[in-house]
């Protein structure tokens, strides 16, 4: 076994690699950014090494730097993790080249993979079932207009080097081909250099399940059942579970042994997923599934496999890498109970699941029934050079319903201030009718968006409550509740506070009363309020009559409230005053998070309608097009391509258009 290991990666799976290294008794080298340098990962790893700058490409992404930082350390094997480097056969190569052990596939494996339209004619011959569609050479956009009408519409054009759902274009009618064929292209150009696209099938009621598979440099190869991963937003996993609800013992079968028959076909070592794409319109049936791509890495959805089978999958990989054999054979392998992760994120469902930004004022976990692989701590920042995955939450019970329960409490127990989470809708996700009953399909969370991100309706007394405690918050620097102590003085203070919430408006009266007491007039009725009790994190007030403690926290001019078990987030401030000039009829164009400039259409002079595309951003992982708020002329357009900018930055600005 080694005696120390690079682990060229960063965030959660940094982290966790860590973890079972450390068990093993394998000293840990981590490597980091500038954005970085106080990162969780450095701090867990024996030794760490600076590798660059923030952005990924000075960085994480530079195998140069990461093969001198591995040579500098004497190490001697680098695991990738996932993402980055994770499947670039290039870094396998040069790791090896280095006279260092690649905890990963042989290149040539990552290689066979690494295309889409390879692997899928690769996977043909070894005979496992691929999507039916059109995966060869030819590029001319009439012959591949023809293969989409014979497949049928639906179809799907896809990036053969695509990857994290980008790439990808659903094509509904024949006259749309042309344009999204261009469009899928010039992304896949962007995103990867590589224009070239397949067809698929689009299957309209789809569940993607996946089968872990591991290899040996022994020849043996195993598969350590399936996930289902069906519940995605663009394309993206969001909770993920094992094994997969509805799965027969044949079924289970089946899969497997065309996931093992995958890895075999490419003589696979160490972790691998397969994943397969199940058209369940009439049900789960052993021959309507079929392979979609392999990815040759450990997923970020591991971990619930490693509950339901007890196996931990990075022994494994540095087993295997190490030369030893695979632990356990096929028969020796078993599933255990139910599990599911979930990912929490920053970022704001309800704004199109926008990716956000900041500062993680307070971070706090269950301290039991669910583990939790967290790449941060409170006081870290979210950046945007990197993905905003702030944990991943996972359970394990004996049955289905006892681990999504358990998965339910877990989100619903986590804290997460200072920047905007997933945490509320993942937590709705979990009482959503179709999953919770075991039918997830890929298109459920498209379904119910409404449903899944609709903010809680505050009662009345949430928002009396709201106003009471605004007053607090509104006197920053000074210590509010004297100043509110003083009011007893005189007979009856009152103010008058405006609250925000969801596009909503309140007015109310406060009035003071006594010491901590309050009546507050909604327009309609008044609410008595009295605190009882404060405490670190929020207050024990009576309200109405009815007793409950109120978590309070503060960041910007945001308040927001935690009891009866939602969350009720006020703006104290207008926020659209703030955010007028990026509404809809505004003159000037916003940066609406900070990010990268990537293509500017906007033209001085230039005459645009309401809606056209002005400005693409990259932030984050994503791209985000910014259209124009209303008709008019383009007066100036205040950025340039390649440009850097931050929040609230102006980046075009309109005038009337002439008569
Ligand atoms: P990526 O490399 O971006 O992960 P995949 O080929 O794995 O691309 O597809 C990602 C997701 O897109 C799948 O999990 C599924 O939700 C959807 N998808 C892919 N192929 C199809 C298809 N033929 N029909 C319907 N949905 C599909
Ligand atoms: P409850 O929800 O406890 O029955 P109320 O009858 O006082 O409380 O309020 C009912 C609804 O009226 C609230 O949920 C809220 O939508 C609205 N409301 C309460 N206060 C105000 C206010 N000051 N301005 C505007 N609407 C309000
Ligand atoms: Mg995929």
């Amino acid at each position: 076994m080694f005696d120390k290991i690079l682990i060229a990666n960063r965030g959660e799976i940094a982290c966790r690699v860590i973890r079972t290294a450390r068990r093993m008794g394998i000293k840990t080298v981590a490597v980091y950014s500038d954005a970085d340098s106080g990162a969780l990962h450095v701090e867990l790893a024996d030794e760490a090494y600076r590798i660059g700058a923030a952005p990924a490409q000075e960085s994480y992404l530079s195998i140069e730097r990461i093969i001198a930082a591995a040579e500098r350390s004497g190490a001697q094997a680098v695991h990738p993790g996932y993402g980055f480097l994770s499947e670039n056969a290039a870094f396998a190569e040069a790791v090896e080249a280095a006279g260092l052990t690649f905890i990963g596939p042989q290149p040539s494996a990552i290689r066979a993979m690494g295309l889409k339209d390879a692997a899928k004619a690769l996977m043909e011959q070894s005979g496992v079932p691929v999507v039916p569609g059109y995966h060869g050479d030819n590029q001319d956009p009439d012959f591949l207009a023809a293969r989409a009408a014979e497949i049928g519409y639906p179809v799907l054009i896809k990036a053969r080097a695509g990857g994290g759902g980008k790439g990808m274009r659903r094509v509904d009618d024949a006259q749309d081909f042309a344009a999204s064929l261009d469009a899928a292209r010039r992304e896949a150009l962007a995103a990867f250099g590589d224009d070239a696209v397949l067809i698929e099938k689009y299957l309209l009621r789809p569940r993607h399940i996946e089968v872990q598979v591991f290899g040996d440099r022994h020849g043996n190869a195993v598969h350590l059942f399936e996930r289902d991963c069906s519940l995605q937003r663009r394309h993206q996993k969001v909770i993920e579970e094992a094994p997969a609800p509805g799965m027969t013992a044949e079924m289970r079968r089946v899969m497997g042994e065309a996931a093992v028959r995958a890895a075999r076909a490419i003589d696979y070592r160490g972790a691998g997923t397969v994943e397969f794409i199940a058209d369940v319109s009439d049900g789960l049936w052993p021959d309507r599934f079929f392979f979609m791509e392999m990815n040759t890495r450990l997923q970020v959805e591991h971990p619930v496999t490693e509950a339901i089978s007890g196996v931990d999958l990075v022994e494994w990989q540095l087993r295997v890498a190490a030369g030893e054999p695979l632990p356990k054979k096929q028969a020796e392998l078993a599933i255990s109970g139910w599990a599911f992760e979930a990912r929490v994120y920053a970022e704001d469902a309800a704004k199109g699941f926008l990716p956000a930004t900041g500062k993680i004022e307070r971070l706090a976990f269950p301290q039991s029934g669910v583990r939790v692989d967290a790449g941060i701590r409170s006081g870290d920042r979210i950046s945007t050079h990197y993905d905003p995955l702030i944990a991943k939450l996972i359970v394990h019970s004996p049955n289905r319903q006892a681990a999504l329960t358990g998965l339910c409490h877990a989100l619903e127990a986590t804290r997460i201030e200072g920047t905007v989470s997933n945490l509320a809708f993942l937590a709705n996700l979990t009482r959503q009718d179709d999953f919770a009953g075991g039918h997830p399909d890929t298109g459920l969370i498209d379904r119910n968006l409404e449903m899944l991100t609709a903010a809680a309706e505050p009662s009345g007394t949430a928002i009396a409550l709201a106003a009471v405690l605004s007053l607090e918050a509104r006197q920053a620097g000074s210590d509010p509740w004297e100043t509110l102590g003083h009011w007893q003085l005189w007979s009856e203070m009152q103010r008058i506070v405006t609250l925000h919430h969801a596009g909503d408006v309140f007015s109310l009266r406060v009035v003071a009363r006594g010491f901590d007491m309050f009546a507050v007039h909604n327009g309609q009725r008044v609410i008595p309020v009295r605190i009882v009790r404060r405490d670190g994190g929020g207050v024990q007030v009576e309200a109405d009559g009815r007793q409950v403690f109120v978590e309070v926290s503060r960041h910007g001019g945001h308040l927001s409230l935690r009891f009866d078990g939602a969350v009720h987030v006020f703006d104290l401030d207008d926020p659209l005053s703030a955010a007028a000039s990026e509404g809809a009829g505004s003159d000037r164009l916003i940066a609406p998070m900070p990010g990268f400039v990537k293509i500017v259409r906007a033209v001085a002079g230039s005459t645009v309608s309401k809606g056209d595309p002005l400005v693409v951003m990259e932030a984050m992982k994503m791209e985000l097009t910014l259209a124009a708020p209303r008709d008019g002329v383009v007066e100036n357009v205040a950025v340039s391509e390649g440009q850097q900018v931050s929040e609230g930055a102006l980046l075009v600005s309109l005038k009337a258009a002439e008569e």
